[in-house]
């Protein structure tokens, strides 16, 4: 496992991370947004090429608004993020944006873990529900907070993991952790 990773971690991150994303149980909107997020693809702040427009961070006002900083170092998006997957019992490590995702890429490539689904899940409803907090801020200066984003990703989450088809994952070898 540790070697796959070393050999991996330099390589793009799109050319093994596409299975994050893109799975038989993943919730639509939130795949779309996290394959952005790990192309660099959402229209942040640095990527808008408007020099009157401040380009700070308005989840935090601390820093200027990257895709590595808002998943997940901005203050308020690893608040979201720690209270997720603590919740998920879903540990990632503490790296920066493109090697989280390698490394997530990598460690949760099963698609017979239940515990690996929850995993991929948690990290597409975390980026979704971040994404989504900002956007309303910039677009409708309204504003929640850390814990009220993280508890309503998680009701959303944890709704849609009771309505699988439990019997259709067991067909698929599943098993629960
Ligand atoms: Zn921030």
């Amino acid at each position: 496992m540790v070697k796959d990773w070393r050999l991996l971690r330099h390589t793009r991150p799109t050319s093994t991370s596409m299975h994050l994303c893109w799975f038989k149980y993943r919730i639509p909107r939130h795949a779309f947004i996290l394959w952005l997020a790990i192309k660099g693809r959402l229209r942040t702040m640095d990527r808008l090429h408007d020099r009157e427009r401040a380009k700070i961070c308005t989840l935090c006002s601390l820093e200027d608004e990257t895709h590595e900083h808002l998943f997940f170092n901005c203050r308020f998006s690893h608040e979201v993020w720690a209270w997720i997957t603590t919740k998920h019992k879903t540990p990632w490590p503490n790296y920066r944006w493109p090697d989280l995702i390698q490394w997530g890429a990598i460690t949760h490539k099963s698609k017979s873990l239940f515990s690996s689904l929850v995993a991929r899940l948690t990290l597409a409803a975390s980026v979704y529900s971040i994404w989504m907090e900002r956007n309303q801020r910039v677009f409708k200066a309204t504003y929640r907070s850390a814990p009220r984003t993280a508890e309503e990703a998680h009701e959303l989450l944890r709704t849609y993991l009771l309505g699988l088809n439990l019997q259709e994952a067991i067909q698929d070898n599943w098993f629960m952790p």
